[in-house]
């Protein structure tokens, strides 16, 4: 099919999508539109070199089967899977300082459900790159990059935004995915909720001389969650949440001191550990915003909702945000609908508000009953996991949570 062809409507507009913000779920976006027929222009303030450098970001993703799935339908996949570390279980152990892990633990075992593996662990640096190169290679993307939105506009059925440069770029719709602090949201006079933590998350690689067998751990230490993730190789992603305070020392010290502050909680079941490549901090909140759509907008990923990465879930539900924003969209034109119109934008919303209103408080409430000592709440929270552990039917829930296999699926996600 050749490009006039796939592209569906043509306007008199620049581009049928304007989508602000190239992280990683704005690119998701623009595939998943574009190879539906939609031309997309995608805008970004950061060179794309910049954000193709191998340390632009120190995270590590632990990506849902059902974002796995999504990644395989726009053609991403490929390029990450050599580098894709398979999650086939997650243990979960509630731990003091100085005492080790409580005897209570959670085990999730990918074998207690028949569609493989509950995810992947995937970095950073490989996914963004393969993302812009996957955009690079489509016809219907326009990529803009160091360009700044600095206002939009509703106006005769279009909507439009001005660049820092002075340039205008006209489409049907807008989509924000700027982020936590989405400036498309507040220019839409989109106001959020949320609070700070008081915790940062300090990231980073470690090697070890065991195999981690493609296990995820998750201690409960009271200043925050320690996630110990496995990479390829013998490599794992460090994500240790602490009060800010306690984190700016752990990200400042030089490598042999954080080692050794590191090493009580992480315990010696890798053998020895040593880091490869620097330590990045990420300041840790909640952030929701109050719609999720406004006239001719609307909201993806962490513009929409930027929660407590304690549970790995913030990308993965910005993933099931672009899956469904592109089927409802993708379904809306075959109806001969305007992409733009408030009904077809609801749709989106009802399909996703609550799901991921639900699932940043879920997160907000792990974090303030795990993130501290009280004999209390961490007897009972003891008892929760020895009791979730302890129920076949309740334990395997979770496992088909966390490989993102519940509730409304889009079609992208269904495989
Ligand atoms: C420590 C940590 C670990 C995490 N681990 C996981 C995990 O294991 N699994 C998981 O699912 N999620 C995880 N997350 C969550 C995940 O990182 C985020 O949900 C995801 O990165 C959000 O991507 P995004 O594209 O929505 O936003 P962003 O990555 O914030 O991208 C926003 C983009 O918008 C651009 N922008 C902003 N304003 C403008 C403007 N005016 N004009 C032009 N461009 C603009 C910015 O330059 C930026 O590139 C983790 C988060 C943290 C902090």
């Amino acid at each position: 099919m050749d490009n006039l062809a796939r592209r569906v409507i043509l306007r008199p507009m620049d581009t049928d999508i304007i989508i602000v913000g190239g992280g990683l779920n704005g690119p998701a976006l623009a595939l998943a539109a574009a190879q539906a027929g939609f031309a997309v222009t995608i805008i970004d303030s950061l060179a794309i070199d910049r954000r193709k450098r191998p340390d632009f970001d120190g995270r590590s993703y632990a990506l849902a089967l059902s974002s796995k799935r999504l990644l395989q339908g726009i053609g991403v996949w490929d390029a990450v899977s050599d580098d894709a570390q398979p999650m086939l279980e997650i243990k979960v152990t509630d731990g003091r300082a100085g005492e080790g892990p409580s005897p209570w633990m959670l085990h999730f075992d990918h074998a207690e459900i028949e569609e493989g593996p509950m995810g992947f662990m995937v970095e950073d640096r490989h996914l963004r790159r393969a993302f812009l190169d996957a955009m690079a290679e489509e016809p219907l993307i326009t990529q803009l990059s160091k360009e700044t939105v600095v206002s939009q506009a509703i106006q005769n059925a279009q909507a439009s935004v001005t660049l820092a440069s002075g340039k205008v770029v006209t489409g049907h719709i807008l989509v924000g995915s700027d982020g936590r602090r989405s400036g498309t949201a507040e220019r839409a006079g989109i106001k959020r909720t949320g609070w700070g933590y008081g915790q940062t998350a300090v990231v980073c690689a470690a090697v070890h001389d065991k195999p981690h067998g493609g296990i995820a751990h998750q201690f409960f230490m009271p200043g925050g969650p320690l996630a110990i993730l496995p990479l390829t190789e013998n490599r794992s992603s460090i994500v240790w949440s602490e009060t800010d305070a306690r984190a700016t020392e752990l990200a400042t010290m030089n490598d042999t001191d954080f080692l050794d502050a590191l090493r009580p909680a992480f315990g010696s079941f890798l053998g020895q550990i040593s880091l490869t490549g620097a330590r990045f901090t990420y300041p840790l909140g909640l952030t929701l915003a109050n719609s999720l759509i406004g006239d001719r907008l609307a909201l993806v990923g962490d513009a929409a909702h930027g929660m407590h990465p304690i549970a790995g879930q913030g990308l993965n539900a910005g993933l099931r945000d672009v899956a469904a924003l592109a089927e409802v969209l993708s379904d809306a034109r075959a109806r001969g609908e305007d992409i733009g119109s408030l009904q077809v934008l609801e749709r989106y919303q009802l399909w996703r508000r609550f799901d991921t209103a639900t699932l940043a408080l879920a997160t907000d409430t792990f974090n303030r009953l795990f993130s501290n000592d009280n004999p209390l709440l961490r007897a009972a929270r003891d008892i929760g996991m020895g009791a979730v552990n302890a129920i076949p039917g309740l334990r395997r829930g979770f496992i088909r949570e966390a490989a993102g296999l519940t509730g409304d699926l889009p079609k992208l996600m269904q495989g």
